[in-house]
């Protein structure tokens, strides 16, 4: 059995701080921005994912499990976070990859096979009926392991998110974080009964066409969790216009160099490109106090 908690076997820096940024738009109306540093984390396991596997990984040390399985796509902040993991807490890891990759592997799918990950390519078809019949199937296979679906929006997925929440030092008026399943944006929700009932979570959908997201996060929260006080934003995702996203990386850039903070077009630039376009556009009050949650995500810009 471990004796030290996860956090301190893969070196965790945990919790992760609170730092304070000074935008210009938001200096002239009295609102102060600081950012969640998930990004901080670790420097290879994404912070948003951690947040996510961290109590399947809890759970397969409790049960002491040596085998984990999970699923993505060719770029998976979520299959490298786990893969690493699972290198350092020496369990077996098999990747169930959306997509043949095998002639032209990812950035992300070099590091999975360095970190010793089985990786099996299926195809879009059987990836469709990774709940139902693939599910089955490796189940039979492996009966020992532990099957961990992709995405966060398992209840072990929202205990990990929820401790965002309970690490804030302060309170705040808005919290903002970016939205792709939901996952997180449930966790922060349904985490949020300690927050004042002013507090505003507000996701920015980084995803195009994703209009249904309201009702699935909806879906992901007991009926008492209904009443509070969220919203996603759609209007960041930069849906594939290439000038467009020559704009949004042209922000990254700029971000990079004025602040001690990277971002990537992905997921952190969209949401702080939509922070800084909302106070243009007076969206917060003045004096509001905001903070907004760097999910890291960086191995995904390769
Ligand atoms: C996966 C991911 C998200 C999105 O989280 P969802 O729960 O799918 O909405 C945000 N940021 C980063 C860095 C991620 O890897």
């Amino acid at each position: 059995m471990p004796t030290s908690p996860l956090s301190t076997q893969l070196h965790l820096s945990l919790p992760s701080p609170e730092h304070e940024i000074k935008l210009r738009e938001a200096q002239q109306r009295d609102i102060k921005v600081w950012v969640k540093r998930d990004d901080t984390i670790h420097p290879v396991i994404s912070g948003n994912k951690w947040r996510k596997i961290k109590h399947h990984l809890v759970h397969a040390q409790q049960h002491q499990i040596q085998h984990i399985i999970s699923f993505g796509g060719g770029f998976s902040n979520h299959l490298h976070a786990l893969s690493y993991c699972c290198q350092q807490l020496n369990i077996r890891f098999t990747a169930i990859v959306r997509g043949n990759y095998e002639k032209k592997p990812s950035p992300m799918l070099l590091d999975l096979a360095s970190w010793n990950t089985d990786i099996r390519y299926v195809n879009k078809i059987t990836y469709q009926k990774r709940d139902t019949l693939l599910l089955k199937h490796l189940q039979i296979e492996f009966p020992d392991a532990l099957i961990i679906p992709e995405g966060g929006s398992s209840e072990l997925a929202f205990q990990g998110v929820a401790d965002i929440i309970n690490e804030l030092t302060q309170a705040y008026d808005f919290i903002l974080a970016p939205v792709a399943s939901g996952g997180t944006l449930a966790g922060l929700i349904k985490a949020s009964d300690k927050l004042s009932l002013s507090t505003q979570i507000l996701g920015i959908g980084v995803l195009k066409g994703q209009d249904y997201l309201e009702e699935l996060v909806n879906e992901l929260l007991p009926d008492e969790h209904t009443n509070r006080n969220w919203k996603i934003n759609h209007d960041y995702h930069f849906g594939g216009y290439a000038k467009k996203n020559a704009e949004l990386i042209s922000y990254c850039t700029a971000f990079n160099e004025q602040h001690a903070i990277q971002i990537e077009p992905i997921y952190s630039g969209k949401l702080f490109y939509a922070l800084e376009d909302l106070l243009k556009r007076h969206y917060f009050p003045a004096g509001s106090r905001i903070i907004a949650i760097h999910t890291g995500g960086l191995q995904g810009a390769r």
